[in-house]
């Protein structure tokens, strides 16, 4: 392990939250990508270091424990059961998957565009069997649709029919968490996933401390050090955060094609951290 200061300032009340992508498989245009060495080093040196991971309920009960964070996961890709869980598994850590309802036990058609590849999602006999050694799953909308450029009504049937999905399959457990599509959330998304029956809700980089505007940092493929950015309190770490703020504003994971206009996507939010993204230039 190398010298790294591992205690973390806790912004709110919440542990900190840390959200992976895919883990291995084919490569992609996109940045969420970890490869499975990269993840497994990651994981080991955090077990070393005495990190746990906490179960979505141990997260939602407030605890002083230290060196604990919630590992999460978005889009649920097969690939996790494959490369990530037997990594997991081993080390005794837990995680929570965010999965998309719509295409579970299907290929990614929702964003095959920026992987060039049809990819599985996990399937329901899959999500189960994780389920029984400890694993939780969420919801990750419907279909991953933004829910902030929706109407109330579309917002309201991504929210619904995935906890409906979710519940109906798996049990109340699974119907407590959302992680908004692009970390994209505002005042008008989180009251209707309160009104939708979600008690934690998961949002960008930076949250507010309202349990349904919760912020994650994302891992992108660059934070490849043994702890990655989202748990470290030194100055690689700030650095890092804002870095993830910019690229999960610009939707970067997404396509080479408009490089150009996320490129300035990334100066701008570089040069103002705290300003909105113009949504023509967000993706
Ligand atoms: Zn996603």
């Amino acid at each position: 392990m190398r010298s790294v200061r591992l205690d973390v300032a806790a912004l709110t009340t919440f542990p900190p939250v840390l959200c992976y992508h895919r883990i291995g498989g084919p490569l992609e245009l996109g940045v969420t990508r970890a490869g499975r060495a990269v993840f497994a080093r990651q994981m080991t040196a955090l077990a070393r270091a005495g990190w746990r991971t906490l179960s979505l309920s141990e997260f939602a009960t407030p605890h002083a424990a230290r060196r604990t964070f919630l590992l999460t996961f978005d889009d649920g890709y097969a690939s996790l059961a494959e490369h990530a869980y037997p990594i997991l598994a081993d080390l005794d850590f837990t995680a929570t998957t965010f999965l998309i309802t719509d295409y579970v036990g299907r290929t990614n058609t929702w964003d095959v565009q920026y992987t060039w590849n049809r990819l599985q999602h996990l399937s329901w006999p899959q999500i189960e069997q994780w389920r029984a050694r400890g694993f939780d799953f969420a919801s990750h909308g419907a279909t991953h649709r933004r829910l902030t450029w929706l109407d109330d009504a579309a917002i309201e049937a991504e929210l619904r029919s995935s906890r409906e999905a979710l519940t109906a399959r798996l049990g109340p457990e699974a119907g407590r968490a959302v992680a908004y599509p692009f970390g994209a959330v505002n005042p008008r998304v989180v009251a209707l996933a309160q009104s939708a029956r979600y008690e934690l809700g998961f949002g960008g980089v930076r949250g507010n401390g309202n349990p349904l505007q919760l912020s994650r940092v994302p891992v992108y493929f660059w934070d490849a050090g043994d702890v990655p950015f989202g748990l470290r309190t030194d100055a690689l770490g700030s650095l890092g955060r804002m870095v993830a703020h910019a690229a999960n504003r610009c939707a970067v994971g997404t396509s080479l094609m408009r490089l150009h206009k996320k490129a300035r996507c990334y100066r701008n939010q570089l040069r103002m951290p705290d300003q909105r993204v113009r949504k023509d230039s967000a993706d």
